[in-house]
């Protein structure tokens, strides 16, 4: 289990997060969500160990200490984080992006079985393996960017705005994967700015509001709640 609590992050004399407290379990998905500049970034690179400011917190992986750690001792650890744009590599093929993934020594170690267990997850991405990266389309590369991710071996992935500048069709596909890497009992931490698809997918959600949170619930009573509804849905007519 993750467990963040307490966490800060300032940049210079710019307070982006505070007192935040946010837990994933494995075999969970949980939703940040929160307006432009909320600080929602902020705070999955502040547990990824990449922040440009400075953080303090209290973050622990199944009891032990991580947050005195730099960002690729943290993914050796078990949390795996795909940023924003994805960030794969447009000039390599989707293997070569794929085994970038599998760095750490223990990653290393299982590369042909994750590369397996990556495959049984993106069937397409076992099709395509030698195909240059940035030929593909959005929704594909978006699976090698989680694809690359689990190379990893993580216990918890963390997304940033996964389904940015996908078609509906691709944004369904990408949230049925989620469930499927839920399956197989990853934690999943994403934050999200299409809420609705989102909340139905995952298990749980905060509320992120100027670098606080400042409600948490089921994402099943977060879908029906008016305010909700009215400040991330687009109205009260939103959940149905
Ligand atoms: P969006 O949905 O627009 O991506 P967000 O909720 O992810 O927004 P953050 O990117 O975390 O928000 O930004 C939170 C605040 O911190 C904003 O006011 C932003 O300008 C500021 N900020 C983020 N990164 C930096 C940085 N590297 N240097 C200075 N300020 C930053």
């Amino acid at each position: 289990m993750l467990e963040v609590r307490n966490l800060s992050a300032s940049y210079g004399m710019h307070r982006a997060l505070s007192g935040i407290n946010v837990q994933v379990e494995a075999g969970e998905i949980v939703v940040i969500l929160g307006a432009n500049g909320a600080g929602k970034s902020s705070l999955l690179k502040a547990i990824a160990g990449m922040s440009e400011g400075e953080v303090e917190a209290e973050i622990t992986l199944d009891g032990s200490l991580i947050s005195d750690l730099r960002a690729e001792q943290i993914v050796e650890r078990g949390i795996a984080f795909v940023p924003e744009g994805r960030g794969i590599f447009g000039d390599l093929t989707v293997a070569e992006n794929l085994m970038l993934g599998a760095y750490s020594s223990h990653a290393r170690a299982q590369q042909e079985q994750n590369l397996d267990r990556v495959f049984a997850l993106f069937p397409k991405l076992r099709e395509r393996r030698s195909q240059i990266s940035r030929t593909m389309s959005g929704g594909e590369q978006q699976m090698v960017a989680i694809g690359r991710a689990m190379m990893s071996a993580p216990q918890i992935l963390m997304l940033d705005e996964p389904s940015l500048g996908l078609s509906p069709l691709l944004c369904k596909e990408l949230f049925a994967n989620l469930k499927n890497i839920r399956e197989t009992g990853l934690g999943v931490l994403l934050v999200e700015q299409n809420a609705r698809q989102s909340l139905a997918t995952a298990d749980r959600g905060y509320l992120i509001e100027n670098g606080e949170i400042i409600g948490q619930d089921t994402a099943d009573r977060l879908l029906n709640d008016p305010a909700v509804q009215s400040a991330y849905l687009g109205g009260a007519s939103a959940a149905t």
